[in-house]
């Protein structure tokens, strides 16, 4: 499997309907489940490990999707191997009236990894050309009018690119995971939620309004793809039918992330090796 073949990195027209939303055949759900998923998550802490000992740079991980299409579960599963004190996870949903007196970056700004750290955005600064576009919420919103021309959204699209260039010009690697889930498999998931009492917590009716909106949702993600999927900070379209799947692929490209930024334990100068040599036979005289 090669995660290239689900990266958007922009300058082309995208079209959803050629990415598909199903595992690649070629491999197996009991390799995934047995073998090759625990590799990458003790690869993975490994590499967590370092990147906290060398306090330097940070990951961000952004997940986008439809509801169902299972970003808790990849948070969960993809995660569960790494030292939660080094990660952290933010969920954004519609904007407090504080969060609304301020621009759309603010607490995005707010919510960024440290150094050292892992951060996932469980929704992002994306809701704000997804969401917000399919239901035009910057007509009803504080931008003043005058700022709400037709070009909003290229105007976004821009700014978003420069926050990501910026980050990744200070240290903080940028990734962006869309999970790709078809109509039908949300459908059946929706009903499962319905259907199943310990599960219908997780359903809200207004997943169903959202749904009625799906066409203007894929095109607001296409434009979004297009517009945003760079070089530094890429998309990947993960196709999300299949659970097992789509969460062996986010950890995939999570390790991939992780290895270009190629974090070592630091190590000490040498003065302060002598210093530990000091400490040492301080210590081994105390018994
Ligand atoms: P959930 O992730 O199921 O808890 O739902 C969070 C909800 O918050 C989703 O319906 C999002 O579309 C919504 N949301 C997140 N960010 C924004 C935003 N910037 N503007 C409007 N709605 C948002
Ligand atoms: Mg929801």
């Amino acid at each position: 499997m090669d995660i290239k073949d689900y990266r958007v990195t922009g300058g082309a027209k995208v079209n959803l309907e050629s990415f598909s939303t199903r595992a690649d055949k070629s491999i197996e759900k009991d390799d995934i489940r047995n073998k090759l998923m625990p590799q990458n998550i003790e690869k993975m802490a490994e590499l967590q490990e370092k990147l906290y000992a060398e306090n330097q740079h940070a990951l961000l991980i952004v997940l986008q999707a439809m509801d169902a299409a299972g970003k808790d579960g990849v948070i969960r599963h993809v995660m569960s191997g790494l030292n939660p004190q080094g990660t952290q996870v933010v969920s954004f949903k519609v904007p407090s009236s504080e969060e609304n007196d301020h621009d759309y970056l603010w607490r995005i700004n707010k919510a960024l990894p440290r150094r050292g750290e892992i951060g996932i955005f469980n929704r992002s600064h994306y809701e704000d050309v997804l969401v917000t576009r399919v239901h035009d919420l910057v007509k009803t919103s504080q931008i003043p009018p005058e700022l709400v021309t037709d070009s909003i959204w290229d105007t976004r699209y821009r700014q978003i690119r420069d926050f990501e260039k910026y980050l990744t010009e200070n240290g903080t690697k940028v990734i962006k995971i869309f999970l790709h889930v078809s109509k039908e498999e949300q459908r059946q998931r929706l009903l499962d939620r319905i259907n199943e009492p310990d599960k219908n917590w997780k359903f809200s009716s207004g997943d169903i309004q959202e749904r009625r909106h799906w066409n203007q949702y894929m095109s607001a993600y296409e434009q979004m793809l297009e517009n945003t999927g760079t070089k530094d900070a890429p998309w990947f379209v993960v196709p999300a039918d299949n659970k097992w799947f789509a969460r062996y692929l986010v950890s995939e490209i999570v390790l991939e992330a992780l290895r270009e930024i190629d974090p070592r334990i630091p190590e000490l100068p040498e003065s302060e090796k002598a210093k530990l040599e000091e400490c040492r036979r301080i210590l081994q005289e105390d018994a």
